[in-house]
């Protein structure tokens, strides 16, 4: 028999009751008022999860459609671009760009590393031109947070984009998309909003659909002016993801009760209880600026960091997340993010300092989970943060 699974990956993130449930409703014609209903609602949810008047479409892709989308509808062939390679994902767009012939400029960081607005602005001068910043609000491959909000101002005072991946972030920390003038924010259903993978979601602003309008790269299944028209009929172009959808609509019920304020409080919360336990273990976090989705802690030096998320997930059914290529092994990934509540954290370091000992590091046994105690007090004592 297997033990009982605790999943704390950074998406697909665990999935509340009722969302479970409603995949197994019998399924509904898509052009019906029953389902426009569904789908309108939806995308208003959607709407309020990214703060934005603009329409945000639903794509039947992973959140990897959505990048794809947003490289093919503002682009056009030879087009100069600046891409901020923060980590796996980040590198990402860099990859699409040049997938479509795309002249890429890649700034590319070492992962957990910061980059200040002020080396954008100066990579804005030095690369003239560019139509399009690509850059990341959550790297999920490092744990690291960008200031979107200076990014934004830099980059609005220009000719060029800024296209935002939202993918892990959104939900979880603020990010505005109006109010900080971002010209593309996509998102996926697996991180923050509670839902099973193979939804992404892509709103443009009004300077983007300008570029919309003028992009002449190949496009069709994700040609976002089909989509725009369609949603006027309350509908989506091709057969939408119908189960998915009525399951998101189902989550979006949670996320508005709990409200955007609650959501981010919750995420930072259980993100500084994680990084107390982590850091009471004599553990160093990978990151210059964490944020509130992930925490990746490197694997003391002598340690086998493969063979320690391999004992987390077969001994003690908690499964995080390893470090990607190229950096297998030197640490690994748990989330914060989603449908969590503080004793998945508290679940989590206590199954660490377990994993920890059987590869004879030096733990007692509760160091981790004490720290992140005095900080979850907070959360069920003085605020009520649940989801
Ligand atoms: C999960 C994730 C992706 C990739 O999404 P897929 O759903 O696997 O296509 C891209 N960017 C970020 C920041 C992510 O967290």
């Amino acid at each position: 028999m297997k033990n009982k699974e605790y999943l704390l990956s950074p998406g697909p993130t665990p999935i509340p009751a009722e969302v479970l449930a409603e995949a197994s409703l019998p399924i509904r014609h898509h052009r019906t008022p029953e389902f426009s209903k569904i789908f309108t609602r939806t995308v208003s949810g959607l709407q309020y999860v990214f703060q934005t008047q603009n329409d945000v479409y639903i794509l039947a892709a992973s959140g990897t459609g959505a990048m794809e989308a947003a490289v093919v509808n503002v682009l056009c062939p030879g087009d100069r671009v600046i891409s901020i390679s923060t980590g796996k994902f980040g590198a990402r767009w860099g990859d699409i760009c040049r997938s479509y012939g795309i002249d890429v400029h890649e700034v590319e960081l070492a992962w957990g590393h910061d980059y200040p607005p002020e080396k954008l602005a100066s990579s804005l001068k030095s690369f003239p031109g560019a139509r399009a910043v690509f850059t990341t609000l959550s790297e999920t491959s490092t744990g690291t947070v960008y200031d979107i909000r200076r990014y934004a101002e830099i980059v609005s005072k220009t000719e060029a984009l800024l296209v935002v991946d939202g993918i892990s972030g959104i939900g979880a920390m603020p990010c505005p998309m109006d109010e900080w003038q971002i010209d593309v924010l996509i998102s996926g259903a697996q991180k923050a909003f509670m839902t099973p993978p193979g939804l992404s979601y892509i709103a443009f602003s009004s300077r983007a659909w300008k570029a919309v309008e003028k992009a002449s790269l190949p496009r069709h299944y994700l040609d976002i002016r089909k989509y725009k028209q369609s949603l006027l009929k309350k509908t989506s172009p091709f057969t939408p993801a119908i189960s998915l959808l009525g399951q998101q609509c189902k989550a979006l019920e949670r996320i508005r009760t709990a409200g955007l304020r609650r959501m981010f409080d919750h995420h930072r919360i259980l993100g500084e209880a994680t990084r107390a336990g982590v850091q009471a273990l004599g553990l160093e976090l990978l990151s210059q600026n964490p944020g509130n989705i992930l925490t990746a802690v490197r694997i003391p030096s002598g340690l086998d960091g493969k063979e320690f998320v391999d004992i987390m997930h077969n001994r003690y059914g908690v499964y995080i997340a390893g470090a990607q290529v190229p950096h297998q092994g030197e640490f690994f990934r748990t989330a914060h993010l989603g449908f969590m509540s503080g004793f998945d954290i508290i679940t989590a370091l206590a199954a660490m300092e377990m994993a920890l000992r059987d590869l004879g590091y030096p733990v007692k046994g509760g160091e981790a989970v004490k720290a992140a105690q005095f900080i979850l007090k907070e959360c069920y004592c003085e605020k009520n943060i649940g989801l």
